[in-house]
């Protein structure tokens, strides 16, 4: 988590760290803090624990001159979040600064070394090591900064994304990856470095990704150079350019981004399915699928590993998979899977599932599977980044940025890719009818235009909000495609609420949860018309029994759960296949508005951060 962002180049940079800084804010937000080196050649560091706004305050009065600086906000790993353990950390003679992105798993020894070699540790951060290590090696080498960057990136073990200056150098900023991202913005002479390419945008559309295992020197005079850390040769340079516009990036006039984001969906979808499904919906085209249909075609499994939010889309892509393909379909938590010795090898497909493409976790566990023989699919929104760029196909699901930190598009981007995905494998198998697949891409297309019709329930859900903004639990059920659903709604609720909600399978709740219920805890039940509306419709009666509150989600026109639910929210008939796409839109409304009720900060929650680049 964290984010990084530098400049070099000849503006002042104080103004363009902090507005990447609030741009970045949402992978962490504990603190922050800017380095500078000043217009008379000081090295001025500012830190502040809390959002942005407060470094800002902090620093208003002070010297802010300066062409080149770093920055950083932060999600803390090691040491509480206050003003020391913020980042930038300094050198102990003073003169070099370095912000990271990320965790040093050998901190302890290297600090235990250090301290022996005369150096004291103000902080409780692993990222002091850094700092300390890459001075101790300059001194010691009598050697350049990037020499003695590249040799303590060779001794740290962990996951790093770091940028370094030094004062006597007012000229060079040094960075580094393993494992945390780290892209480059290049226009003319002027150099942006930031952990993603959202601080970069309004800048230039011009960068360049840096790669695992590389060092860049971006210098005013040389401009930039990217060299292997290990093999010390150097690297050609890769220019991407982004099409992502400024206006994405800003709230809209929505009051949040993850209002804004909800409301977006119409639109991300029609992106997401766009070129997708043929103009006479009789083919499904996923180039990253069809050009590995042999794949496919053999595959004995599919493991899909995901944390969160995808983890939950990813159970609902185990469905749509096994029903369409009928190929066994197992689905991970990248952080258990990658740990435990799992049986992988050449004929499984493991499609890594992750919004930002960066989640640690599921990275490892895609290295994992790739080490082993197995065919290895991203599916992953931000275009560019670590999982796309380390896996042997895959697609993107084309939602435009998603800020908020609980996710919402990127849910249901993510759930489309999978029918589609499903779609397409079942049919190059044999097994999906013409018939069957222009009934279920003729529904895909109409997702967007059903969305909207959801949204005209507004009014209604904000009211239902209000009814239940202080209840203390809830309780989620559903089963088949939208037993993932329920499990997406609590923890929707969860994250930006902080009231604390379970997720159930909707029959599983009589083996034990159901003696928790009672009138004070609400139950929301996705009750549509599928294969097992009748059980629920039991499930339902079994709830109101126990004198428990029921909101219950329905297929437009249900009289019968209408009849005995409290509160009754429709949705529009559609393929079961794809009802979660609908059911999560109002259960996303709800937890936004319960937790707005609340006063909480629903695009930044306490503890959270968007991208989770540490294990
Ligand atoms: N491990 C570092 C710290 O705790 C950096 C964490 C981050 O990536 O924000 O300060």
């Amino acid at each position: 988590m964290c984010g990084i962002v530098g400049y070099l180049g000849k503006q002042q940079a104080y103004q363009i760290l902090v507005q990447g800084l609030h741009r970045l804010e949402y992978r962490g937000y504990d603190s922050s803090g800017v380095a500078m080196i000043s217009d008379s050649g000081a090295l001025n560091i500012y830190k502040a624990k809390g959002k942005v706004k407060a470094l800002e305050d902090h620093a208003k009065d002070k010297d802010l001159s300066g062409s080149i600086g770093i920055a950083h906000t932060r999600w803390a790993t090691h040491g509480e979040p206050n003003d020391i353990n913020a980042h930038p950390h300094c050198s102990q003679s003073q003169n070099i600064a370095l912000v990271h992105n990320g965790t040093i798993e050998n901190y302890n020894v290297l600090k235990e070394a250090l301290t022996q070699q005369g150096y004291t540790f103000v902080s409780e951060t692993d990222t002091e090591v850094v700092v300390q290590l890459i001075e101790y090696i300059k001194t010691k080498n009598n050697c350049s900064l990037f020499d003695a960057v590249k040799e303590a990136a060779r001794q740290v073990v962990g996951a790093y994304a770091i940028a370094v200056i030094d004062k006597n150098n007012p000229d060079e900023i040094i960075a580094a990856r393993q494992s945390s991202p780290l892209v480059i913005g290049i226009k003319d002479d002027e150099y942006f470095l930031a952990s993603d390419a959202t601080p970069i945008i309004e800048y230039t559309n011009k960068v360049v990704y840096l790669n695992d295992g590389e060092i860049a020197v971006i210098n005013r005079k040389d401009g930039l150079r990217v060299f292997d850390i290990k093999s010390r040769s150097e690297a050609k340079i890769c220019i991407t350019e982004l099409k992502m516009s400024i206006e994405e990036l800003e709230k809209g006039g929505y009051p949040h981004f993850m209002l804004k984001e909800i409301f977006e969906q119409p639109k991300t979808l029609a992106d997401c399915i766009s070129g997708r499904i043929s103009s006479d919906g009789k083919r499904v085209v996923l180039s990253g699928v069809i050009e590995h249909k042999e794949k496919f075609l053999n595959a004995n499994r599919i493991i899909i590993v995901a944390c969160g939010t995808s983890w939950h889309a990813a159970l609902i892509g185990k469905h749509l998979i096994e029903d369409f393909c009928r190929t066994p379909v197992v689905v991970e938590y990248a952080s258990e899977f990658r740990y435990c010795n799992p049986v992988v090898g050449e004929n499984d497909i493991l499609i890594a599932l992750s919004q930002s493409g960066e989640t640690a976790d599921t990275l490892a566990a895609l290295e994992l599977a790739k080490s082993r023989g197995a065919f290895v699919f991203g599916i992953c929104n931000v275009i560019g980044s670590s999982i796309p760029r380390a896996t042997h196909s895959g697609c993107y699901i084309h939602v435009g940025p998603e800020i908020g930190v609980a996710s919402t598009k990127a849910f249901t981007g993510q759930v489309t890719v999978l029918a589609m995905l499903a779609l397409l494998v079942g049919q190059m198998k044999g097994l999906v009818s013409d018939e069957t697949l222009e009934k279920v891409a003729s529904d895909i297309r109409r997702v967007p235009l059903l969305i909207k019709d959801i949204f005209k329930m507004n009014d209604r859900i904000q009211d239902l909000a209000k009814i239940f903004t202080y209840a203390h639990n809830f309780l989620y059920l559903g089963r088949g495609y939208n037993y993932p659903s329920a499990l997406e709604g609590a923890l929707k609720l969860k994250e930006i609420s902080y009231i604390h909600a379970e997720g159930y399978p909707a029959a599983e709740m009589k083996h034990g949860t159901i003696a928790l219920i009672d009138n004070d805890m609400p139950s929301v039940v996705i009750a549509i018309k599928d294969n097992v509306y009748e059980k629920t419709v039991s499930n339902i009666q079994q709830v109101k029994a126990r004198g428990g509150k029921v909101v219950a989600i329905v297929t437009e026109g249900d009289t019968v759960v209408s009849g005995m639910a409290d509160y009754v929210l429709e949705v529009p008939e559609i393929s079961e296949c794809l009802t979660p796409l609908l059911t999560s839109i109002p259960l996303q409304l709800l937890a936004y508005y319960i937790a707005v009720n609340k006063g909480r900060n629903v695009d930044q929650p306490r503890n959270l951060a968007k991208s989770v680049t540490v294990e």
